[in-house]
């Protein structure tokens, strides 16, 4: 079985996206920023029916985090062939005539620098250019990269075009040295991240303009990064699947 990094993997599609995974015997490591209670209580549940898991606080934004999280995988997990790059931040919904730049600025650091960051050195431990046997890297963007979020957060949606952009561009650079990569566009999901953006009932507002007429659960998109991550989805690459209930 292989080994899988999943940042920001301690709640919500995270969190659900490591459960799968270990539930079907990958080795995991889980990266967080604040909730240490969280990550851990998560690494303990694997590991009580016998999985292989840890979890480190690594700011994907941060280099210097980036390079100590992949660090320790390597020494305790062993090579890494499964990337899911899901960590990821909304700020305060408002209008771009309210925006400052620190804002925008942290929104890109994480959700797009950090994205860069975590593919690279994924890509320089699988790469067979680089010596590695090959592996899958998923991208989380959103079903706001086509929607542009007017309003709420054109700054987020941006960074998960972005997202989109790298995917398709890294899914061809690298589609001869064994890896695949491929997104995620979630759409609305119940998970803590809207009342981070202000809104704590943002999906029970939105559910009826969805054509399933509903959210989504965070179980429905961990399904399909496992399925992209797996040997199944081997002839997909430079994919980006919405799971957004026809959004
Ligand atoms: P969430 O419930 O707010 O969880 C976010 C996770 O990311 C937490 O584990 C958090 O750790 C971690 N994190 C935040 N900032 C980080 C950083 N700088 N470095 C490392 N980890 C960091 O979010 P979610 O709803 O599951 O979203 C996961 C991904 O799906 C995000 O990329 C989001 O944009 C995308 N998405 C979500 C929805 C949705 O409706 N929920 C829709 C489309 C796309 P701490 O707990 O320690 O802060």
């Amino acid at each position: 079985m292989g080994v899988a990094l999943v940042t920001g993997g301690s709640r919500g599609i995270g969190a659900a996206t490591v459960r799968l995974l270990a539930a079907r015997g990958e080795a995991v490591a889980l990266s967080y920023l604040r909730d240490a209670d969280a990550a851990d209580a998560l690494v303990a549940e694997i590991r009580a029916v016998g999985g292989r898991a840890l979890a480190q606080r690594a700011d994907v934004a941060a280099e210097a985090d980036v390079l100590a999280l992949f660090g320790r995988v390597d020494a305790e997990l062993g090579p890494l062939d499964a990337l899911v790059n899901n960590a990821g931040i909304v700020a305060p919904q408002g209008r771009l005539d309210a925006m400052d730049p620190e804002r925008i600025a942290r929104v890109f650091a994480v959700n797009t620098v950090g994205a860069f960051l975590c593919a690279r050195e994924a890509v320089r431990r699988m790469s067979t250019r680089h010596g590695g046997v090959g592996g899958a890297i998923v991208n989380v963007s959103s079903a706001a990269a086509r929607l542009g979020s007017p309003g709420e957060f054109i700054d987020y949606a941006a960074s998960k075009g972005a997202l989109d952009t790298l995917t398709v561009g890294l899914a061809q650079e690298v589609a001869g040295e064994g890896i695949r990569v491929n997104a995620v566009r979630p759409g609305l999901i119940d998970t803590e991240i809207h009342a981070s953006a202000g809104e704590a009932g943002r999906v029970a507002r939105l559910a009826q303009q969805v054509p399933i007429r509903r959210g989504g659960a965070p179980d429905e998109v961990a399904e399909a990064i496992v399925w992209l991550l797996s040997a199944e989805a081997s002839y997909t690459t430079g994919a980006l699947l919405d799971v957004a209930g026809g959004r």
